[in-house]
């Protein structure tokens, strides 16, 4: 029996619009055909829509007053809350957070497209003149537009696909887990995140995970060592498939020869220092992988500096493989 598509909503807010820029690197089949393929009718976007003005205005105000029903809600940047939410009005004068939230109150499922809608991201930091959060956190903490600890009257919370900007294929995921119902509460990380991709790290797969076992570390981006112990990755923190997950078919962050700036979490756009570098206490990163003692990482790291093979600590500061692996001795197998 054919199921009825769900209608989806898309809107933008306070951010870049790069989520829906990676979202257009859908491949095979396209954006479109996908949507199709998984139940869904995108019913506005504002860089899709063929509607004018009027038509849109008049849309939007059947779905916020419940005239005209409304199953996925999709928000892509941050809500601007300062000033009475005046930093973002519609034509008509109201503000942009009010229609939000009267959508956010309607629609069955709501999902925020990056980590400026999930927490407020890139577009809270620094000083937040516009006092921009997330739809239902502000950074690391509930609160945001909707308060924190809202659900759907279908009893899902806002399902927070983080990422700067988000992986099509973490958006795509997740819209068809969701318009076949088969996305759960229990399917979420305590921040929101679907566990699919977040219960992964980008440290998982890197191809510099050779230099990182012999800490034979890169002093520059671009170099192939690990990026870890003086240009600022967070790729052992992060919670992301990016390096089993290739992005645009070809690879990742790292790959490009840069660090993980750990894009998916909430606080990542206020490091306190720069994204390329990391700060250190008595020789070491402050920032450590999460579940490994402190004493243990100073241990093995003495220990594997102290076994790293030439080749590796060579190639670690150049930027291409320079030093191949020698062949076995003959007679050796
Ligand atoms: S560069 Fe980052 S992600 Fe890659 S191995 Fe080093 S710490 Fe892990
Ligand atoms: S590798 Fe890190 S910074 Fe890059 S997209 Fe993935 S989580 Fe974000």
């Amino acid at each position: 029996m054919a199921s009825k598509n769900k209608r989806l909503l898309w809107l933008q807010s306070g951010g870049c619009g790069g989520c829906t820029l990676s979202l257009l690197n859908t491949e095979a089949p396209s954006l479109f055909t996908a949507l199709a393929d998984i139940g869904i009718e995108l019913i506005w976007h504002p860089s899709f829509a063929e509607q004018s003005l009027d038509e849109a205005m008049h849309l939007l105000q059947r779905l916020a007053d419940g005239s005209e029903p409304l199953d996925m809600l999709c928000l892509e940047g941050s809500v601007m809350t300062g000033a009475a939410g005046r930093f973002h009005l519609l034509p008509d004068g109201q503000s942009m957070s009010t229609l939000i939230e009267q959508l956010a109150r309607r629609a069955s499922q709501v999902i925020a497209v990056g980590t400026c809608a999930a927490y407020g991201g890139i577009s809270a930091a620094g000083d937040n003149l516009t006092g921009a959060v997330g739809l239902d956190y502000a950074g690391n903490h509930p609160g945001g537009l909707l308060g924190g600890h809202f659900h759907t009257a279908s009893g899902l919370p806002v399902v927070n696909i983080s990422g700067c900007p988000t992986h099509p294929g973490w958006v795509l995921e997740t819209l068809a887990l969701l318009a076949s119902d088969s996305l759960s509460a229990a399917d979420l990380d305590p921040l929101g995140r679907p566990r699919f991709y977040a219960d992964k790290l980008v440290h998982h797969g890197c191809d510099k995970n050779e230099f990182y076992e012999f800490k034979a570390s890169a002093t520059a981006p671009g170099q192939m060592g690990c990026l870890m112990e003086h240009v600022g990755c967070k790729g052992t923190q992060a919670h992301a498939d990016c390096n089993s997950r290739s992005w645009n078919g070809e690879g990742s962050c790292l790959t490009g020869g840069y660090p993980c700036i750990n894009c998916t979490a909430p606080d990542f756009a206020d490091p306190g220092h720069g994204f390329f570098s990391t700060p250190q206490v008595a020789g070491f990163p402050v920032g450590l992988p999460t579940d490994m003692p402190k004493a243990w990482f100073v241990a093995l790291s003495t220990l594997s500096k102290s076994a790293t093979p030439t080749r590796v600590r060579q190639n670690a500061v150049l930027d291409r493989l320079t030093v191949p692996p020698s062949l076995p001795k003959k007679g050796k197998a």
